[in-house]
């Protein structure tokens, strides 16, 4: 016979894994499943990123993050993210993608690509970082255009069109910059987000000021050829000599995905999953939402600092439910 879980959470992130370190506590019956690496967002970050917070902010389970610099970079991060998976021995299924969640008041059918679990409660932790927002211009889908930043090497000596004024952008802007690109920015606002880092916002604003990074406020990308980008500024339209893009211009929830499972999405183009602040329960019974997708497509109102304590959140009520 088919065996039966308490919960079962989609996803490793972060706050998928606070998840069940708080149901490993409550004694409960759970699996992770994930369908990439551990922390697969994080395995995905620019290799040399830097966390804006520190390391005790990105902590989870009351385990301390022990960091020489106050803010640790991806390679620490993850590092810390595999001693705690370790440390609580933590059930994961990896490499196996939640498809879609079948409910009815008893339990819930969890199908994956790989098999159908039944479970009494669900908590969906899948966060943003799979699915960019998309230019929707002619030429996006060439080889040299990328919506994820990696390394500045590759862009040595290149001519590199970095699309966005957000924290992603300015960081690959200014990386590839300082590795020898020749980096233009195209930013569809008149000024840097006021988003960016405060310790990084001067530095971007001075390299634009001197010239070193160009950049065209106000202007947008219309299409991209393998030899030029065409942007269109409040000058009238320019042909950019262009090697590579860098569309950085930010990644959303898998809408479709939680919409199937039957989770009200709101229509004012915030797309903010309908859930109780109180429980993070949704409004389908059982399944609860944790972490950074509760944000729709606010997607900087939730991160690791503020949100991994719908863990303790979440489990308070399912334990509660599963006792009475
Ligand atoms: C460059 C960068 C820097 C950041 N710096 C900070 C910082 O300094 N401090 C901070 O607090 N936050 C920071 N954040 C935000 C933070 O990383 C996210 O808030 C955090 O990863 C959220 O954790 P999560 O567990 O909700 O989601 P994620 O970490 O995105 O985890 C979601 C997991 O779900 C998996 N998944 C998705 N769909 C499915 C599916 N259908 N089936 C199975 N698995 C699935 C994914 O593979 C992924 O492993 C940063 C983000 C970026 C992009």
């Amino acid at each position: 016979m088919q065996k039966e879980y308490d919960l079962i959470i989609a996803g490793a992130g972060p706050i998928g894994m606070a998840c069940a370190i708080e149901a490993e506590r409550k004694q409960l019956n759970y699996l992770i499943i994930e369908k990439g690496a551990l922390v697969n967002s994080l395995y995905n970050y620019p290799l040399y990123m830097t966390f804006f917070s520190t390391a005790e902010r990105l902590e989870i389970g009351g385990i301390p993050f022990t960091n020489i610099t106050s803010k640790p970079g991806r390679q620490e991060a993850l590092e810390y993210y595999r001693r705690i998976h370790e440390y609580f021995k933590l059930k994961v299924n990896f490499y196996e993608e939640v498809l879609d969640i079948d409910s009815n008041e008893e339990f819930k059918n969890v199908k994956t690509n790989k098999s159908t679990y039944q479970t009494k409660n669900v908590i969906i932790a899948t966060g943003f970082y799979d699915i960019p927002i998309y230019l929707n211009v002619p030429g996006e889908n060439l080889a040299k255009v990328s919506h994820y930043f990696k390394e500045a090497h590759p862009y040595t000596g290149q001519k590199v069109v970095v699309v966005g004024a957000n924290n992603s952008s300015v960081d690959a802007a200014l990386e590839c910059w300082r590795k020898g690109a020749d980096v233009t920015m195209v930013i569809r606002k008149g000024e840097i987000h006021d988003r960016v880092k405060y310790w990084v916002k001067p530095d971007i604003e001075n390299r634009i000021a001197e010239g070193s990074i160009k950049a065209y406020f106000h202007s947008s990308v219309k299409s991209i050829q393998e030899k030029f980008v065409t942007v269109s500024t409040p000058d009238g339209e320019l042909e950019i000599a262009n090697d590579f893009v860098l569309a950085l211009t930010g990644y959303r929830p898998d809408f479709e995905f939680l919409q199937k499972c039957g989770i009200e999405i709101s229509n004012d183009g915030l797309c903010i999953p309908n859930y109780n602040p109180e429980t993070m329960e949704t409004n389908v019974k059982g399944i609860y939402l944790a972490g950074v997708v509760c944000g729709g497509m606010e997607t900087h109102k939730w991160f690791i600092e503020n949100s991994r304590v719908h863990a303790e959140v979440i489990l308070g009520d399912i334990s509660a439910k599963c006792k009475s």
